[in-house]
């Protein structure tokens, strides 16, 4: 998609911190971290939401996660981590391209704003 950050983010047309990648996923750092440890993991295809990728494809729906779940391992939060897929407009989701945030590093209150 030709105006979406994080299609620009993939295509390396937006420099970002990368933490992990493969052929289908990408995860770097969020530029406004909420906690010590706050990495955002995307699939390089576009999807809106995590509606619409649920709906359009099973086996990358679970890579996210798997993905995410590696990225916690890599980050050393073997205390605990928090993996968050803000939906729509209520949801606080301001990028157009489903992301899961990993977030850790500290102690995560609950419930969230
Ligand atoms: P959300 O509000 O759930 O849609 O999350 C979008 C996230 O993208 C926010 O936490 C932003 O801080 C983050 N973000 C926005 N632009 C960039 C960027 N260029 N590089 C890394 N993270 C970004």
């Amino acid at each position: 998609m030709t105006n979406c950050l994080f299609c620009k983010i993939v295509a390396e047309e937006i420099p970002s911190a990368k933490v992990l990648e493969n052929t289908d996923f990408l995860a770097f750092r969020d530029i406004d971290p909420k906690a010590p440890v706050h990495v955002l993991v995307i699939p390089k295809k576009h999807f809106e939401d995590i509606v619409e990728l649920s709906k359009g494809d099973n086996v990358l729906t679970a890579g996210l996660m798997k993905f995410a779940t590696e990225v916690a391992e890599i980050e050393k939060l073997e205390k605990g981590f928090r993996i968050v897929l803000n939906t729509g407009q209520e949801g606080g989701q301001s990028v157009q391209h489903v992301h899961a945030h990993v977030l850790g590093g500290r102690s995560l209150t609950w419930p969230p704003g």
